[in-house]
């Protein structure tokens, strides 16, 4: 495994990523704005809707990090519920408008019970993410776990869905966390990852290298005073299984009906499977 231009064994890739991570928690929105131009927004917007979550759904994010997937989620199965409620309190109920309002203003019961539990290695990510829930006022169906992806703190069968956006990369074996993402999900349960991925057109992929190796060192060094931790992130990302080789590793922990979409010309792919 290398990090920058140190080579490190199995054993110490799990203290070098906290280190990263707790390196770049406070610069983590800022930089992920920075160094995608903002395009990871539309990629994880595009996980929430490949998702579809229905009512009642329980969702585990793994790497949750400072919460972008946790929130979307929230915000989308919010707008869902509060639309089909609405929709048939007005239709069998004949209230007005004003009175629906009023319903709706615990908001345990605006979310239609679903869930999202986010689990992160990370204290210092998490204490982030939290500090954003609150000042963005996040409360209800949401609770936060520090965990690692090896070796989840939940009982098997327990969720409907398991996220993990930007986090496998930085998962020591990865064949562990999939074998736990399966455990955990319930029969019928759905896994879905984003990650960076490989690129499929030369000349995009030409430019990806330019930007990557060039560009987001430096912009980690200026604006997070941190060129090691942005060097392991381009490097991190080189290192990933291609697209096929990642859907063949989650058939192996047992998932089925495995696919996966390229975005963006392959510089990121959803991959998705389920528990049958
Ligand atoms: N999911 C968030 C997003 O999309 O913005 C955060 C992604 S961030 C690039 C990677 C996250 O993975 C970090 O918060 C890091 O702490 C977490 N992480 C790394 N190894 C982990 C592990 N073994 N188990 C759980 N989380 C891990």
């Amino acid at each position: 495994t290398h990090f920058g231009f140190e080579t490190v064994s199995e054993e110490e890739k799990g203290g070098k990523v906290y280190q990263v991570f707790e390196s770049v928690a406070k610069k983590y929105d800022v930089m992920n704005d920075m160094m995608s131009l903002g395009i990871h927004r539309v990629w994880k917007d595009l996980l929430l809707g490949k998702m579809h979550p229905f009512p009642g759904t329980q969702l585990l994010d793994v790497a949750g990090g400072t919460g972008d997937i946790a929130f979307r989620f929230l915000n989308y199965v919010q707008a869902q519920h509060q639309r089909k409620q609405k929709r048939q309190l007005r239709a069998q109920q004949n209230l007005s408008w004003e009175e629906i309002a009023k319903k709706y203003q615990n908001e345990e019961d605006s979310l239609g019970g679903s869930r999202v539990m986010v689990c992160d290695i990370n204290k210092e990510m998490l204490k982030i993410g939290k500090q954003k829930a609150r000042a963005q006022g996040y409360k209800a169906g949401l609770a936060w776990v520090l965990g690692d992806a090896e070796e989840l703190p939940f009982d098997d069968d327990k969720f409907d869905v398991y996220t993990i956006a930007f986090g496998i990369r930085n998962v020591t074996h990865i064949d562990r966390a999939l074998q736990e993402a399966h455990r955990v999900l319930k029969p019928g349960g759905r896994f879905l990852c984003l990650e960076f991925s490989q690129v499929n057109n030369p000349l995009i992929s030409r430019l990806y290298d330019l930007y990557s190796f060039q560009v987001i060192p430096v912009l980690g060094e200026v604006i997070a005073g941190d060129w090691k931790s942005y060097q392991y992130l381009v490097e991190s990302i080189r290192q990933f299984p291609s697209q096929e080789e990642f859907k063949e590793m989650i058939e192996d922990a047992g998932f089925q009906k495995v696919t996966y979409e390229s975005l963006t010309s392959g510089i990121v792919a959803i991959h998705s499977g389920f528990k049958l």
